[in-house]
């Protein structure tokens, strides 16, 4: 048979999938519901972008004061797992739940991983953590913070603690850090800790077309990283793209600005509805259960909702995700008509 030239661990890997019913409100993918033009950007197409996305990483470096070669371009953040993957290997710690594409990939290169669950507030165990950093002396450790789908940041202190105790590399993803507060970054703590590294996307500000993402760390080990990187992956598009719209910092932060404002009056407003617990976010998404015990399940639910033309996030159960949903926070109007209909399915339950 043709599929038996597949590698096991590849024919028994459970794909990322996403999510392709057709409505027009789209809050299951945690994107800025504003985007950016990208007419304005000419570029000549006969000539390869720039391997090393110099003015873009220079850009950059100035934006987060870091060297440019502090900075690893990726396309898309997902890219950079995979060449950290790559280039270090597992076994790799992963705290659960979290964003799937950390095991995925180490799944797909045959790495192993160890899944460790989180407290029963969503932040990292620390006995269970440490226990396994003893017992498996893990190469990687991804913490997303703030955490894909929990979304509240792990406690500031045990992430150092973290760092401060690996003898691997630790990655604080903070793929939506620009949601949370100001200065609640690990970006300054680069010079501190050799084995840390800052992971960043554009994807949740408003760029998710672009598929840009950035590794910051230690210039010695962004130069090992950089030799499992594939020589054009970022196109010139998205390299003069990026540079002209973040330029205007101006129209970025408002976007960010406005979906923090519309994620607290959601919060608030799924704070009071029966039937639901939502979960504090430091993100641009919110985590909440369904915990009515009606007729309506998790599955029905989802469903009514895509009835009234709107997606969001079913999480897979089985654990503390069970009954849980991720909502994307959207425009005010969208915002408006997800609690709508929210509204209206459980009272007709
Ligand atoms: N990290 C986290 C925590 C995420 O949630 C996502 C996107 N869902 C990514 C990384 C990947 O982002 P991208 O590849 O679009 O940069």
């Amino acid at each position: 048979m043709i599929e038996d030239l597949i590698k096991p661990n590849i024919k028994a890997l459970m794909a990322y999938t996403i999510e392709a019913t057709p409505c027009s409100i789209r809050l299951d993918a945690n994107e800025s519901p504003y985007g950016f033009p990208l007419g304005q950007f000419r570029l000549p197409t006969n000539r390869y972008p720039d391997p090393e996305a110099v003015a873009l990483r220079r850009f950059l470096a100035y934006k987060w004061g870091v060297e440019p070669e502090c900075i690893l371009h990726g396309n898309g953040s997902d890219e950079l797992i995979y060449y950290l993957l790559t280039a270090v290997g597992g076994p790799v710690l992963i705290p659960t739940p979290t964003f799937s594409m950390y095991r995925v990939i180490a799944e797909s290169l045959g790495e192993g991983y160890i899944m460790v669950p989180l407290d029963e507030r969503f932040d990292l165990d620390m006995e269970a953590t440490f226990m396994a950093m003893d017992k498996y002396n893990p190469k990687l450790i991804f913490l997303s913070r703030p955490n894909n789908p929990t979304g509240n940041s792990f406690t500031f202190g045990r992430v150092i603690e973290v760092i401060e105790k690996a003898g691997g590399l630790v990655i604080v993803d903070e793929a939506y850090q620009p949601f949370s507060p100001r200065g609640d970054s690990f970006v300054d703590l680069l010079p501190r800790y050799r084995n840390l590294l800052v992971m960043r996307t554009l994807s949740k500000i408003g760029l998710a077309a672009l598929r840009l993402g950035f590794l910051l760390g230690d210039k010695p080990l962004i130069e090992m990283i950089n030799k499992v990187r594939l020589p054009y992956n970022v196109n010139s598009l998205s390299q003069a793209a990026a540079i002209g719209i973040l330029e205007d910092e101006h129209s970025i932060d408002k976007a960010v600005s406005s979906v923090v404002d519309e994620r607290d009056k959601l919060f608030a407003e799924l704070s009071k509805l029966q039937g639901i617990e939502a979960y504090p976010s430091n993100a641009n998404f919110i985590l909440f259960k369904l915990t009515l015990n009606g007729s309506l399940n998790a599955e029905i639910f989802h469903k009514k909702l895509i009835e009234d033309d709107i997606l969001i996030k079913k999480l897979a159960g089985g654990g503390p995700l069970d009954n849980c949903f991720r909502v994307t926070v959207g425009t005010p109007k969208e915002n408006a008509a997800f609690i709508t209909s929210l509204n209206k399915i459980i009272k007709n339950n």
